[in-house]
């Protein structure tokens, strides 16, 4: 492909590192190299991520350059090394001018009430051009309210970015952008993708990915805007917003925003049902005493074996607060004779295991909170062992208790949370779930 593309396709919005470029672009003459860190009143500062924190610029010895401590940065570290001595490329000349589309939308679904109101709503929004965000519960078909204000912006021959800072919602979206838009040039972006070097219309990427886009986009959606590392690392905050053109609205999408986000934001939707329209099923508390004791001497709680026993035929999330806590969990499961398997953020097989309790392989996952979001299993029940534990944020059990009741044909559910003294984030995630279903009914 790359020798049909021209150099302002290929750059079209992108800040590159020389080494990213194919060496033919170099010498024309509206491509423009700089240097990638520059130094402004004693503070370096990274023009490709704009990193200025000078704890995250190291230097080590430099094989581009020689130099035995040659500065880098560490903050963008993820997309390939940006060193002082290498430079950023970009395109200065007329930018790339995408086509537009008329009746791209090849979506034949029917929105639930709550779905059409939001998408009017960011269609709206869109056209006024004005930030705005949709605050919709687990289950209420985030995705599909925004592919009419998609829609449109193609209608108009503009470049969206839909941004996520977790890897496994860029995959899940992807084929379904692909599906809903099949005349579109759509992009998957995260850490191992393939290289793209179409410039496409819709680009669905990762926050870090990012670091690579200035001035690119005409409409910006960030879905899960609440999830880490975007919502805690504001250089990610400011590369979204570098990523957009000056007026480019931001729709960010969210079944738990946080607090400053909602503070930042006047313009706020809510959709309080899921699509099927059956309320969200609410968590019981179930006091469990000094539970850490027990899991410490390989046991379990006999609240939480019943518990087990009642679902045993069904597929059953166990949450826990921490690796050991699931360790000594695992091990009491083994003994009770419970098939099972334990999964962690760096456990190696964790994608394996994900998959097989999806296919119902596994019927019980013991975890902890890495899978508070995304996975969407029909008939699962929820157990949240030691709920109190700080990690078992507001949000957090918002999310975990989202799990339960979103198929159509399996709407119920039951949400346990096992604890050793109810904490504020336990009850004002019932709390707000109570509110989500009072305003939606
Ligand atoms: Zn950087
Ligand atoms: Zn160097």
């Amino acid at each position: 492909m790359t020798e049909q593309i021209t150099p302002q396709a290929f750059l079209a919005g992108r800040l590159l590192l020389e080494s990213e470029v194919p060496s033919e672009f170099l010498t024309n003459k509206d491509v423009i190299t700089e240097p990638s860190i520059i130094t402004e009143n004693g503070r370096y500062h990274c023009r490709r991520c704009c990193n200025e924190h000078r704890e995250l610029f190291a230097t080590a010895p430099c094989a581009w350059c020689g130099n035995r401590h040659c500065i880098y940065c560490r903050n963008c570290l993820m997309l390939g090394r940006v060193t002082a001595c290498r430079k950023l490329v970009r395109w200065k000349g007329e930018p790339y001018a995408f086509p537009s589309h008329s009746n791209v939308l090849q979506w034949k679904g029917t929105l639930s009430h709550g779905q059409r109101h939001a998408s009017l709503q960011a269609v709206q929004y869109w056209k006024q051009k004005e930030d705005h965000i949709i605050w919709a519960v687990c289950g209420s078909g985030k995705t599909e309210i925004v592919f009419d204000a998609v829609a449109q912006s193609l209608a108009n021959g503009e470049r969206i970015l839909l941004a996520t800072p977790r890897v496994d919602v860029v995959k899940e979206l992807y084929p379904r952008f692909k599906q809903a838009f099949p005349s579109i040039t759509i992009t998957a972006l995260y850490g191992d993708s393939p290289s793209v070097f179409h410039p496409a219309q819709l680009v669905i990427a990762t926050t870090h990915q990012t670091f690579r886009f200035k001035k690119a986009f005409d409409f910006v959606i960030v879905d899960e805007v609440d999830a880490f590392p975007f919502s805690c690392d504001q250089s990610l905050q400011l590369s979204v917003n570098e990523a957009r053109r000056p007026l480019a609205p931001i729709l960010y999408l969210s079944a738990t925003p946080s607090r400053s986000l909602l503070e930042q934001n006047k313009r706020i939707t809510k959709v309080s049902t899921r699509y099927h329209g059956h309320p969200l099923p609410l968590p019981s508390f179930v006091w469990i005493g000094n539970w850490r004791k027990t899991v410490m001497r390989r046991k379990l709680p006999s609240k939480l074996v019943t518990w087990l026993e009642k679902h045993h035929r069904k597929p059953v999330f166990l949450f826990v607060p921490s690796i050991p806590v699931l360790e000594q969990v695992s091990a009491a499961l083994k003994q009770l004779g419970y098939i099972h398997d334990a999964v962690h953020a760096e456990d190696p097989h964790r994608h394996e295991k994900v998959t097989r309790f999806r296919d119902g392989v596994t019927k019980l996952l013991v975890t902890t909170t890495i899978l508070e979001r995304g996975v969407t299993v029909p008939r699962v029940q929820v157990a949240v062992l030691g709920a109190e534990h700080s990690v078992f944020s507001e949000a957090a059990l918002v999310q975990i208790s989202g799990r339960v009741g979103r198929s159509h044909r399996h709407p119920t559910g039951d949400i346990a949370f096992f604890h050793y003294g109810v904490s504020k984030a336990m009850k004002r995630c019932r709390q707000q779930l109570q509110q989500m279903n009072r305003e939606g009914f």
